[in-house]
C-alpha cells in the first residue's frame, strides 16, 4: 500500500516528481492487470495533470489534495471518461458533466486515474455481478474483494492509489475494505453530495472513501463535503472539518457493542477479534455499555425492501431511450422489454422485480410502509444509544472474504453478510471499518465504528485512534 504523506515529502525531498510517480502507478496498474480492478484507465489525463501538480509544486501554490493518486467507482460520473455502472446497460455511456464529488477533486489537485470495476449498479457484496467480470482480492486471488466497491478496495490495497472513491448503501464502502485490510468510511446521509452519482436507493446512497490511511481519508472529507445546490438532499451545512483535530481524542470515551445474540452471526475468528478489541478498548480507557436494538431479525429483510424499491424506480430511466444500451429492434413496442432483458444482469433483474412486487398496490402496505415503520424504530434505537454512549463498536462483517461462487447461489446468504452494515444507511449515520489484523490464513479482519449522525469529525477522530492501537 502506498502513503499520500510519504508522497509528499519525496516531493518536498525532491526524490519523486508528480509525474513520475504517477507513471510508476500506471506500470504497476499495469503488472496487477489480473486483479481486474479497473474497468477503464485515464492515462494521459492523469499525467498531463500530474505535470500540472509539479508546477504548482515548484511554485508553492499545491491545493489540498494536490498529486494525491485518486480511483474512482465506475458509478460515479466523469465528464468524457466512460461511466458504465459495470453494466452492459452503460457499457459504452460518456456523460456530458462531472459529478459534483469529481468537480472538487479536480479543483483541489488529486489525480484521476481511472474508473473501477463494481457490482453491477452497485448491487451485490462479491463484486461478481459485474458485467466486467469479478474482481481478484490481493491478498488472495482465490478469494472475492468484497462488494459492491470490489474494484476500489482491490486498487487501494493492491497499493494502485493513493485513495479510491466508492458508495454505500448497504456497506457496499466498509464491507469490501474489510475483505482487503484497508480503511472504508461512509459518510453521514447528506454530507457529501450525490449529484453525479448514478442513484441505485437514492435515500440510503452515499459516496464515500477508502484508503490504507485514515488521514487521506480526513484530508478529501474535508474538500469534498458541503453544501451543493445541485443535490437537495444534501445538507446546507459547511465542510467537514476533520485534518486538523484527527490528533484530539479524548481519554474518556464510552463505546457501546451489541449482545451476544448478533453476534452469533459471526464465525470464531471474527468473534474473537472482537472480543479482544473490547478488551483493549477498556485497557485503553474506554467505557463499554451493552446497547440494546430491536427487531434486528428484520434488519436485512428492510433494507432489501426499501432498497429494492428505490431501485425499482430509479432504474425505469434504463429504457432504451434516454441512456446507453437500445436492443436491435425494428419494433418500437419491444424496445423496452428488450433493452431490459438484455442490457441487465440477474441480481439487477431480481432488485427491480422485487422492488416493482413490494410498491405494488396489494403488496404495499405489507412490505414497503412496514420497512418504512422499521427503518424508523432502527433510527430511533441509534438515537437511544447514542444518548448514552459515543460511538458503537461492531464487527463488519460476519467473516473474512469468502471464495468465488460460494455465496452466488444463495442470493439470501449473500444478502446476509451485510447484516452489520446495512442499520447504518437505514438510519443516516456515519460508520467506517478499520483493519485490525489477518486470520491464520492471512485474510484481513475489520470492526466498525459507528456514531451520531452528522459526527463525522468525531468518527473520523476515534478511528484515527483506534485504528493505530488496535492494529496487531
Ligand atoms: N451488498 C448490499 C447490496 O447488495 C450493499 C450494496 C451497496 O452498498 N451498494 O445491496
Amino acid at each position: 500500500m502506498i502513503s499520500y504523506n510519504d508522497f509528499l515529502n519525496d516531493i518536498k525531498s525532491k526524490k519523486i516528481t508528480s509525474f513520475e510517480f504517477t507513471s510508476q502507478i500506471f506500470s504497476k496498474i499495469k503488472l496487477n492487470i489480473e486483479l481486474n480492478a479497473f474497468i477503464t484507465i485515464t492515462e494521459e489525463s492523469a499525467l498531463n495533470q500530474a505535470k500540472e501538480s509539479d508546477l504548482r509544486f515548484k511554485e508553492g501554490t499545491q491545493r489540498p489534495l494536490e498529486g494525491m493518486i485518486i480511483a474512482i467507482k465506475d458509478n460515479i460520473s466523469t465528464k468524457d471518461i466512460r461511466t458504465t455502472c459495470a453494466s452492459k446497460m452503460l457499457e459504452n455511456y460518456s456523460p456530458i458533466y462531472d459529478a459534483n464529488v469529481i468537480t472538487r477533486i479536480k479543483e483541489a489537485g488529486g489525480i484521476i486515474i481511472g474508473k473501477t470495476n463494481m457490482d453491477e449498479f452497485a448491487m451485490g457484496s462479491s463484486n461478481e455481478t459485474s458485467f466486467f467480470g469479478s474482481v481478484k482480492n490481493p491478498l488472495n486471488h482465490n478469494k472475492i474483494p468484497g462488494g459492491s466497491s470490489g474494484g476500489s478496495a482491490s486498487a487501494v490495497s493492491s497499493g494502485l492509489c493513493h485513495l479510491a472513491l466508492g458508495s454505500d448503501t448497504g456497506g457496499s464502502i466498509r464491507q469490501p475494505a474489510s475483505f482487503c485490510g484497508i480503511y472504508g468510511y461512509k459518510p453521514s446521509y447528506g454530507r457529501i453530495s450525490r449529484y453525479g452519482l448514478i442513484a441505485f436507493a437514492s435515500s440510503l446512497d452515499q459516496i464515500g472513501f477508502l484508503s490504507a490511511e485514515i488521514d487521506s481519508i480526513s484530508r478529501i472529507t474535508d474538500v469534498l463535503s458541503g453544501e451543493d445546490e445541485k443535490d437537495s438532499t444534501c445538507l446546507k451545512k459547511p465542510n467537514i472539518s476533520s485534518l486538523d483535530s484527527l490528533n484530539n481524542f479524548p481519554s474518556e470515551f464510552k463505546v457501546g457493542v451489541m449482545g451476544k445474540d448478533l453476534l452469533e452471526k459471526c464465525n470464531s475468528e471474527v468473534y474473537e477479534t472482537y472480543c479482544e478489541s473490547i478488551e483493549k478498548i477498556k485497557a485503553l480507557g474506554g467505557e463499554i455499555v451493552d446497547v440494546d436494538f430491536r427487531f434486528t431479525e428484520a434488519w436485512i429483510p428492510t433494507y432489501y425492501i426499501l432498497a429494492t424499491a428505490e431501485a425499482s424506480s430509479n432504474l425505469s430511466r434504463f429504457d432504451g431511450v434516454r441512456f446507453g444500451f437500445r436492443a436491435n429492434l425494428s419494433e418500437k413496442q419491444k424496445i423496452y422489454k428488450t433493452t431490459r432483458s438484455q442490457g441487465f444482469g440477474a441480481e439487477v433483474k431480481r432488485r427491480i422485480m422485487t422492488g416493482t412486487y413490494v410498491l405494488s398496490s396489494g403488496y404495499y402496505d405489507a412490505y414497503y410502509k412496514k420497512a418504512q415503520q422499521v427503518r424508523r424504530v432502527i433510527s430511533d434505537d441509534y438515537n437511544t444509544a447514542f444518548s448514552k454512549v459515543d460511538f458503537i463498536f461492531i464487527p463488519t462483517t460476519p467473516s473474512t472474504a469468502f471464495g468465488f461462487n460460494e455465496k452466488s447461489a444463495d442470493p439470501v446468504m449473500m444478502y446476509l453478510s451485510d447484516f452489520f452494515t446495512a442499520s447504518a444507511n437505514l438510519a443516516g449515520i456515519p460508520g467506517i471499518n478499520i483493519p485490525i489484523k489477518n486470520n491464520s490464513e492471512g485474510m484481513p479482519i475489520g470492526m466498525q465504528i459507528q456514531t451520531k449522525h452528522l459526527d463525522d469529525e468525531k468518527l473520523l477522530m476515534f478511528a484515527n485512534f483506534l485504528g493505530l492501537k488496535l492494529k496487531n
